[in-house]
């Protein structure tokens, strides 16, 4: 049955902006619904919310690439109007430059970061926090396009900003190779006529009177993952075949099309990966599977006294520091815990950078320091921690060998996870420790924490850069520590978790 949809478009400034287009082009149901049921929308993510106050950082800085513009923005992004009526007047009067110049053509909403006079015709500019031009937005550069020229203004050329991840900064940041400009005119012409016939499209699918159906497909995900899947998405059972890692996408939906919902459902078990199997067998089962002779081998390999590490990193997309790039992994954190032997106790060793210096001497003194005495270093995905170290003996070549050892100590507690020693179904296909610690020691959780990812790890230690109040600086400060400290203790926990599974074995 169609649900009925009240619609409000009479009170609408535009029917469609350059968000809600794009939405349209990935899923007609995903634009109706940001129309008409925004509130059905999924919670926003961290991630979502770092992309977007990077973008916006980043757009500001932009605009001295051309500088001594006037700023067309609206007051409120629901209104439109103001800017759009300010843009025209501001072409008017002969403006050289203008930032977030605004136009309407059709109850279509076009918002462009800067337009440059040239030669008596324009140059738009788009700016992205990212380093890389993807087809999404040439896309959105086409819309602004169409709707721009088809506002009567000769557009000579449209760019796309990005950040250039080549750039190495030195003392001063010089915003001149910090950015790369990229014309994309050729293709953002290729696309106008499919403009023009998808604003059609999307504009009678707006004036639907029922939401359009659509089936979950991988659309779902594609180019980005949607943020109404908690309303589509719902029938979708526990253990479904959405939850099978290692097959792609497309296959996972053809199993799902064939009418096999469940894991429990697959038939052709043995064509599958051993990975893959294991997880079909636990759910089955709904127990553990256990490889004991890879838990031993893992065991076998670690030896007591043992640090339990983990690090987290700013990643600054406008470099702050001398000799970083673009989004470089700035260590400002570890938490440590030692373990002596099997039976001794815990201690705790830590370490917060102070906001807004370079923390990285201190950081690396601190943890040698710290991982002094002899013994494993266990971390959890090494990848992360060994780039950050080696990058450290690169900057302190003084500290060179000493880091070098501490890297050879390295064991990474995620390998019996990923070889599937030990998985139990509550994992969910994932080796991720936020999976695994639930799964493994349900009594221990992140919930209650004020921080519990790295992203708001990352988000909260930013907001450090401009905080003023000491209350919150402290308050924002333990929350980082505990945070931290909870990455170290859950890994001991599971360590532990691990070795009683071996006694018992033996
Ligand atoms: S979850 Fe999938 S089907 Fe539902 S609106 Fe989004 S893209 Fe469309």
């Amino acid at each position: 049955m169609h649900s009925l949809t009240l619609k409000v478009l009479s009170t609408n400034k535009h029917i469609l902006s350059k968000s809600s287009f794009l939405k349209g082009l990935q899923c007609t149901k995903a634009l109706y619904l940001y129309k008409y049921h925004y509130n059905w929308k999924d919670p926003v993510s961290t991630d979502d919310q770092i992309k977007f106050s990077n973008g916006n950082n980043v757009g500001i800085l932009a605009r001295q690439l051309f500088p001594d513009g006037i700023d067309a923005s609206p007051k409120s992004h629901k209104d439109f109007k103001p800017s759009v009526a300010l843009t025209k007047k501001l072409i008017k009067e002969g403006t050289d430059v203008i930032y977030e110049a605004a136009f309407n053509h059709n109850e279509v909403l076009a918002a462009m970061d800067i337009l440059v006079k040239h030669n008596n015709k324009w140059k738009a500019y788009e700016v992205k926090s990212s380093t890389r031009i993807s087809t999404v937005y040439i896309q959105d550069a086409a819309l602004q396009y169409y709707i721009i020229t088809q506002s009567g203004i000769e557009l000579e050329d449209i760019n796309i900003i990005t950040i250039n991840n080549q750039y190495v900064r030195e003392d001063f940041l010089d915003i001149q190779k910090l950015f790369n400009i990229n014309s994309v005119l050729k293709d953002v012409l290729e696309m106008q006529p499919l403009i023009h016939s998808k604003i059609i499209e999307l504009k009678e699918v707006l004036n639907l009177p029922f939401i359009p159906i659509k089936e979950i497909g991988e659309q779902c995900f594609s180019p980005y993952k949607c943020n109404f899947m908690g309303n589509c998405w719902k029938h979708i059972p526990k253990d479904s075949v959405f939850e099978l890692s290692g097959i792609s996408r497309e296959e996972q939906f053809a199993l799902y099309n064939s009418g096999t919902k469940k894991i429990i459902d697959i038939q052709d078990i043995a064509s599958l990966k051993h990975a893959q199997q294991v997880h079909i067998q636990s759910v089955k089962e709904q127990q553990a599977v256990i490889n004991f002779e890879g838990l031993q081998h893992f065991f076998s390999t670690i030896k007591y006294p043992l640090y339990f590490m983990d690090f987290e990193s700013s990643m600054p997309s406008i470099p702050s520091l001398s000799h970083t790039r673009p989004y470089e992994n700035i260590p400002v954190q570890y938490s440590l815990h030692y373990k002596k032997s099997l039976k001794s106790k815990l201690i705790h060793y830590e370490y917060l950078a102070q906001a807004g210096g370079d923390p990285r001497k201190e950081f690396i003194e601190n943890l040698l320091r710290d991982t002094e005495c002899e013994g494993c270093i266990l971390v959890y995905d090494k990848t992360f921690e060994i780039k950050i170290l080696q990058s450290l003996a690169k900057l302190f070549p003084e500290f060179d060998e000493k880091i070098k050892n501490r890297i050879s100590r390295i064991k990474d507690l995620m390998e019996p996870f990923e070889k599937k020693h030990y998985y139990i179904h509550e994992m969910k296909g994932s080796h991720s420790i936020k999976n695994i610690l639930p799964a493994m020691v349900p009594e221990l959780s992140y919930d209650k924490l004020k921080i519990n990812s790295g992203a708001l790890a990352m988000v909260a230690f930013h907001s450090l850069h401009q905080a003023q109040d000491l209350f919150h600086i402290a308050e924002t400060r333990e929350a980082l520590l505990e945070y931290c400290k909870m990455d170290t203790y859950a890994m001991v926990k599971i360590f532990e978790r691990l070795e009683e599974i071996i006694t018992s074995n033996n």
